[in-house]
């Protein structure tokens, strides 16, 4: 079966400098996939690639017929800002923005289905809380409940649990297999190797560079833990990308990764 994103040398950099380099392979429709690698190996940017916040400057991503709306995305906790005064019901409504109309109302239809996706998640009755009075894990369960809604076909989850407690951790694992279950594509950015081995069969281990992607067993190998732990050492944040001849135009001061809209 062919692939439902492609990933063909993809670069991607933030003022030239690659966090992620001549990458290439595929996601397959229905897999599972974790996402690994050191510290600052790209595997958020890689995300953001995907969803189309950022732009490759060298290489493409192919994402066939998917649309925008096709894309569920989970950013990791330290990019979300949770002082933002909203309430929770409205948080996980905002997930359903693909079916709010031209001036962004919620339907009735929406509040139903968001107090249901918070039921699924176990947080019946916290509808009018606001966001900042959560815990970590509550906040995450919220978060959760709003890809529910959102009902997207590709998930993809930067980190969901970090910093999160164990019984959260164990809850929201279950739901991330149900929605590969279903036949959702989920690409989930992990730290926990044993979590990666038990439950996803595919891996794709980066640091910055490729270091390998295929089967889980074959890829988390020590061999290639040790070498991305070895590329890890070696980089220099101020390496520039090799971009191909005839591009080197000079970025604007300040200019950071160029972002586009998927089409
Ligand atoms: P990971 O998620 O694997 O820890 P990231 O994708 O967040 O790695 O970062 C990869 C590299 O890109 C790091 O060196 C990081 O410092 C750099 N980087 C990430 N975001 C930005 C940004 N907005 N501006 C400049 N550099 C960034
Ligand atoms: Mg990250």
């Amino acid at each position: 079966m062919s692939d439902l994103i492609r990933l063909e040398n993809l670069t991607v950099t933030y003022e030239r400098h690659p966090a992620v380099h001549h990458v290439s392979g595929g996601f397959a429709p229905g897999s599972l996939t974790a996402i690994a690698g050191p510290n600052g190996a790209g595997k958020s940017t890689l995300l953001k690639a995907i969803i189309g916040e950022l732009r490759p400057a060298e290489g493409r991503i192919d994402r066939g017929a998917l649309m925008r709306n096709d894309f569920g995305y989970l950013p990791q906790a330290a990019d979300i800002n949770r002082r933002f005064p909203i309430s929770v019901a409205d948080t996980v409504m905002l997930g359903a923005w693909k079916n709010a109309g031209a001036f962004g109302h919620f339907s009735r239809e929406d509040a139903a289905r968001a107090r249901e996706a918070l039921g699924i998640v176990g947080l019946c009755g916290f509808e009018n809380r606001h966001i900042g009075s959560l815990s970590a894990g509550q906040f995450q369960r919220v978060l959760f409940a709003r890809l529910l809604l959102q009902d997207a076909r590709v998930i993809l989850l930067d980190e969901p649990f970090t910093a999160i407690d164990q019984r959260t951790t164990r809850d929201l694992l279950e739901l991330v297999l149900r929605w590969n279950k279903e036949g959702r594509t989920v690409i989930a950015v992990l730290h926990d190797f044993e979590q990666v081995r038990a439950h996803f069969p595919e891996t794709l281990l980066i640091a910055r560079e490729l270091v390998g992607w295929g089967r889980t067993q074959d890829i988390m190998s020590s061999a290639n833990l040790v070498k991305a732990r070895a590329m890890a050492e070696r980089w220099d944040d101020e390496s520039e990308a090799c971009l191909p001849e005839g591009d080197e135009h000079e970025p604007a001061a300040g200019d950071h990764a160029r972002r586009e809209p998927v089409q």
